[in-house]
């Protein structure tokens, strides 16, 4: 998928700009409702898409994500994939929050980053729009804020 292969492009780059390497994840794994990947024994949920440290993958409810794409546009899978990067970079950088909400919105920080970069690298292009999109897309895959 071109989301995953843009961010992982991105990140590539910023890691070798401070003599590091990114390393890739393993596996992009689709799924439909129940049948995804355990993560540490830890089942995957429907309408969901996660980052697994244990196997450095990245999995995604494939019918969800379609239906968030055919109601929302090509910004849900730009803000659902640079997220789970997100983590797959925590992972291989500073990863020791204390509040999960943290490690949350880190990584809709480096999304945003990774796709800002793109935008300038001239690789993805905003049209007009996509800002709101975008927003809208966030608030939909989201974490719900009363937990918080
Ligand atoms: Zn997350």
């Amino acid at each position: 998928m071109l989301a995953r292969c843009l961010t992982e492009w991105f990140w590539a780059q910023r890691f070798q700009e401070n003599d590091t390497v990114y390393r890739p994840i393993t596996r992009f794994v689709a799924y439909q409702g129940t049948d995804g990947p355990d993560c540490g024994g830890q089942a995957a949920v429907p309408e969901n898409a996660f980052y697994c440290p244990i196997g450095h993958f990245i999995a995604y409810d494939a019918v969800w994500l379609k239906a968030m794409y055919d109601q929302l546009g090509d910004g849900a899978v730009y803000v659902v994939i640079p997220h789970e990067l997100g983590h797959a970079v925590q992972a291989q950088v500073l990863d020791n929050f204390s509040f999960n909400v943290q490690r949350e919105l880190q990584a809709d920080c480096y999304a945003g980053a990774a796709l800002g970069g793109l935008i300038q690298a001239g690789v993805l292009r905003a049209e007009q729009g996509d800002e709101e999109e975008l927003l809208i897309n966030l608030q939909a895959a989201g974490d719900p804020t009363d937990v918080w």
